[in-house]
């Protein structure tokens, strides 16, 4: 592991190590705890390269915050992040970062900072907080550009800024993907956080009751309560437990747009803030009311599209077949006499593609397929897209559009998709993820039945086996949607299993996640 406080030294390293490498950026202010570890974990399954910065920004702070308080450890970040595998440590000072000292000149005044939308900064922690925002996004504009990683990693903790961080990557077009990672808790539920030192035992005692309050209100949410006051209220009522409590807010609000609430449609994010003694401390919970996202990823041959196709029908949610819209896309490739070496031309036009997919039925042939106003239901199986469609599928710029697709199309759920990165890429806030696998013997054999079914039965057992191999290592180390495993995935090994035992399984799986969900 490498530490780096110069700009000079962190751009030197990385020039000379990313060559064809994804980079991870961690951006921290320190003081790492086990919140802090799920996304530096998320982004080493991810990436090459991680890197995580270190940095209490003054810009984020205002007069009368904690700045000068708040817990510098460098000794010790540096011992946690060389145990979670953290590649490059960058931690600047002000000086380095910004060309002057904050405490000596007003760089608030003097330094080019990046202003979010007022109305996004103006409300939750906005309101005792004028002014951080701005600070965080110049910040992490200038994280985002010092490093160039290929993905950013912030906690749903910090909701807001999550929120506004999105926007800023969308509007000023910074090519990066951020990754939003969920809340770390201590046992006792009280979200990890640096400023948690401050608490006294009695106060540490206490603070659990902001998430009491959170899955109060979840609980009411689940039972069918939608309406703003009643479920601000709920907080409040668990809240009020607790005298030394101050609430500086309660607030629902929608998570993307940070749009204040009467009521939940799709989803909403109920946010606190409050003091316990001097500490400030914020939790959330999003309160969603979308239909389930099931995302089933796994190595070829394990069974996945059967079995997805299946557990669509069976539980009445959308097959999303995202094999027919890269066929739909590599068919108006095709038609448009594009040349497959012409990337910025296929962007042009994959960007701008509508691709619908309407099921009319239960069965994987009643799937209709539509791209730009025209039906290819039957255009997109023929010999001459099946011998294209892996070449236009590999080029990252088809994918990156059709990811954004499957994501519009699958945002209100009631979705079942399958792939090798769907869980961990496409919908990583997937309500069940599923990892099914067999053993290459066993992925062999069926193969082996299935071309002996075909009457193409001359490859024996052993050179099967050893193209599985072959291809489970390709499909792991592409640069591209790689096979991963995710986290919070289930794994299903189908050895020895039908498919319909297989189906069931997920199926009851859905039905336990279903549940729990509704208990909060
Ligand atoms: P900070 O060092 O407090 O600026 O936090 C750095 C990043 O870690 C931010 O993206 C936070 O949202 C995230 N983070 C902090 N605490 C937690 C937590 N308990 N769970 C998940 N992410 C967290």
């Amino acid at each position: 592991m490498r530490l780096f406080t110069t700009i000079a030294g962190l751009r030197c390293h990385l020039e000379r190590h990313r060559t064809q490498k994804t980079v991870g950026l961690v951006p921290t202010m320190g003081a790492l705890h086990p919140g802090h570890l799920t996304l530096i974990e998320r982004a080493r399954r991810e990436n090459a390269i991680v890197v995580v910065s270190i940095f209490v920004n003054p810009l984020q702070f205002g007069p009368g915050e904690d700045l000068q308080q708040y817990p510098r450890q460098l000794e010790e970040d540096q011992r946690f992040c060389q145990q979670a595998g953290v590649d490059v440590i960058f931690a600047p000072t002000a000086v380095e970062l910004y060309g002057d000292d904050p405490s000596d000149s007003d760089i608030l005044t003097e330094f080019t900072q990046v202003q979010p939308p007022p109305a996004m900064t103006s409300i939750l922690c906005g309101h005792s907080r004028p002014g951080h925002f701005q600070g965080v996004a110049t910040v992490v504009t200038k994280l985002l550009n010092l490093v160039q990683p290929d993905r950013a990693y912030f906690g749903q903790k910090d909701a807001q800024q999550l929120a506004i961080i999105r926007r800023l990557v969308a509007d000023l077009n910074i090519p990066v993907t951020i990754v939003s990672c969920s809340i770390a808790r201590e046992p006792s539920g009280l979200a990890y956080s640096s400023r948690n030192q401050y608490l006294t035992p009695a106060q540490k005692a206490q603070a659990p009751i902001l998430y009491k309050g959170l899955q109060n209100a979840q609980n009411v949410f689940q039972a069918g309560e939608r309406d703003r006051t009643s479920l601000i209220a709920a907080v409040t009522s668990e809240l009020s437990w607790i005298e030394e409590i101050q609430v500086e807010y309660i607030e629902l609000v929608h998570p993307t747009t940070l749009i204040p609430l009467e009521q939940v449609e799709d989803q909403g994010l109920l946010a606190i803030a409050a003091r316990l003694g001097s500490t400030r401390l914020i939790d959330n919970s999003l309160l969603r009311n979308r239909r389930p996202i099931i995302a089933i990823d796994g190595p070829a041959g394990a069974g996945k599209s059967t079995v997805t196709r299946l557990v669509a029908q069976q539980l009445g949610l959308m097959y999303l077949d995202t094999g027919a819209m890269y066929r739909a896309v590599t068919w108006r490739v095709l038609q448009a006499g594009i040349d497959f070496t012409d990337e910025p031309a296929i962007a042009e036009l994959v960007s701008q593609c509508q691709i619908s997919l309407i099921s009319s039925g239960s069965q994987p042939q009643s799937l209709r397929v539509w791209i730009d106003g025209k039906e290819v239901t039957q255009a997109i199986r023929s010999l001459d897209v099946t011998a294209n469609v892996s070449a236009i599928a590999a080029l990252p710029v088809v994918r990156h559009e059709l990811v954004k697709q499957q994501q519009r199309w699958a945002s209100k759920g009631g979705v079942v998709a399958e792939g090798r990165d769907i869980g961990t890429h496409v919908f990583p806030d997937a309500e069940l993820k599923i990892f099914l696998t067999a053993s290459v013997q066993e992925r062999a054999r069926r193969r082996l039945q299935d071309l002996q079914g075909e009457d193409q039965g001359t490859v024996s057992l052993e050179q099967l086996e050893a193209d599985i191999q072959l291809r489970d290592q390709r499909d792991s180390t592409r640069t591209l949607a790689p096979l991963r495993q995710a986290a919070d995935a289930i794994e299903i090994n189908t050895d020895g299993f039908t498919i319909p035992e297989v189906t069931d399984k997920i199926i009851s799986l859905y039905h336990k996640k279903a549940s729990s969900l509704h208990q909060g």
